[in-house]
């Protein structure tokens, strides 16, 4: 029997709506967040009982059960219909250890979360394979929804455009003109989404997509959607289930709109609860000092004031104004989170040291590894913690600054671990010389 979910105020919690509503915020402005009947949940099974139970769903699995999403489903949407479920094989990414990089910055355990490798390259799959399957069953129900719509940095349109494709539902993606990658945006074009490209920055995508959802026509799907959040949640559980049910020490994660540190949380509070694990990791959000409203909040005694937020290598976490701030500094407020920030070329260096080791890391994930070092240079991170950086997304779609750094090309950056293509006479001869220059270099 499915246990219940609804949704209520996040901060108050207060109220009671049926997740079939369309409703993003409570009367009083605050944000939504799903509720689950964690007497109900715990009633069913105690905390090893839960553990084996998902634990088993992870065996090589039949779909939609095998995704990292869906094999939490009692957690995330308890009654939804699973013939309503719209998957595209989400989550259970890898999580691997950078073992030399670690041993660079010296410390004894480093691990990526690699959720970029995903369908559409980065963790936004998660929390949208939920709202798009809510969306599915409501419109499968009768509900007069035209098509969803969010305002996007890149991955947020790339994961609706995709996960409505394939249900079979419009979808509308707002993004700021010319400042989203390339591979970002060939993404909603080829999925058939709508694609605006609009001549202002994200928060003015945010503020006209929230204007144009408010007769409902059109379904909201940026992360002030509490749906999504119940997606994203999943990683912390799935992080932890990886490492056997240990709770790390350390989990550090970039932050723009903050939905993403706010569902880490609710996923750790959500288990704790249920008595999978007893701790909760120390969190670190770690913004661009370019787009930095958090950072300054948390030495503002996390009064979080909007900025405009400058340009950015990490082009997804260019925000200024984040939707989710009330909900992120509650929550860091209540375990003892902290924040960090990165400079440009802080973030470009992080991701050239650690792809030398063989990851391929986009400049969001730049931003944590450029955290992590500053922590470790400074003492911060003890021997033998196991420290986590949460990878958001594939390197792959941020080739353009990849090869700008390579090529020495960025702005204003130096490119002090830059490799380039060598032209090379086709001889045996000369082939040898230019590897005893690589390796003596
Ligand atoms: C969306 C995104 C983030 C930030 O997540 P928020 O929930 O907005 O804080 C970080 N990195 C990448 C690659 C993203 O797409």
């Amino acid at each position: 029997m499915a246990t219940d979910a609804w949704f209520r105020a996040a901060a108050s919690k207060q109220g009671r709506w049926s997740l079939d509503e369309i409703i993003y915020r409570a009367p009083d402005g605050d944000l939504l967040e799903v509720a689950h009947d964690l007497e109900a949940l715990r009633a069913l099974r105690d905390g090893p009982a839960w553990r084996q139970h998902w634990d088993a769903r992870l065996a090589p699995g039949v779909p939609p059960a095998s995704s990292g999403v869906w094999s939490k489903r009692e957690l995330v949407l308890p009654q939804l219909p699973a013939a309503d479920i719209v998957s595209l094989g989400e989550g259970n990414t890898p999580l691997v250890q950078a073992t030399g990089l670690g041993r660079d910055l010296g410390l004894d355990e480093l691990w990526i979360k690699q959720c970029g490798t995903s369908h559409t390259g980065s963790f936004k799959d998660l929390g949208m394979t939920v709202l798009v399957s809510q969306v599915n069953h409501m419109i499968r129900s009768g509900a007069p929804i035209l098509g969803v719509a969010c305002a996007s940095t890149g991955d947020t349109s790339a994961a609706l455009a995709a996960y409505c494709a394939a249900a079979g539902i419009p979808a509308v993606v707002l993004i700021p003109a010319d400042k989203i990658s390339p591979a970002q945006l060939v993404q909603p074009i080829s999925n058939h989404a709508l694609t605006l490209a609009l001549e202002t920055d994200f928060d003015g995508c945010m503020r006209l997509v929230q204007q144009l959802t408010e007769d409902r026509r059109l379904y909201l799907a940026n992360s002030m959607n509490s749906l999504r959040v119940e997606g994203q949640k999943t990683v912390a559980i799935e992080i932890i289930q990886q490492f056997g049910w240990e709770v790390p020490q350390w989990i550090f994660i970039p932050g723009g709109n903050l939905g993403n540190v706010s569902a880490l949380y609710k996923g750790l509070e959500e288990i704790r609860d249920l008595g999978l694990i007893d701790r909760l990791p120390t969190i670190v959000c770690c913004q661009a000092e370019a787009a930095n409203p958090l950072y300054r909040a948390y030495h503002n005694d996390w009064r979080c004031e909007p900025i405009t937020a400058a340009p950015t290598l990490a082009s997804a976490i260019r925000i200024g104004d984040p939707v989710s701030r009330d909900k992120a500094i509650a929550a860091l407020r209540r375990h003892g989170g902290l924040v960090a920030q990165a400079s440009e070329q802080q973030l470009a260096d992080a991701c050239a040291r650690a792809d030398r080791h063989g990851q391929f890391t986009c400049p969001h994930t730049g931003v944590a590894l450029a955290a992590v070092e500053q922590f470790a240079a400074a003492g911060r991170i003890a021997r033998g913690e196991r420290v986590v950086v949460i990878s958001t997304a594939h390197g792959l779609k941020f080739n353009n600054i990849k090869t700008a750094y390579h090529e020495r090309a960025l702005a204003g950056l130096d490119a002090p671990l830059a490799n380039q293509a060598v032209r090379l006479e086709a001889s045996p001869q000369a082939v040898y010389d230019a590897v005893e220059r690589h390796i003596a270099g």
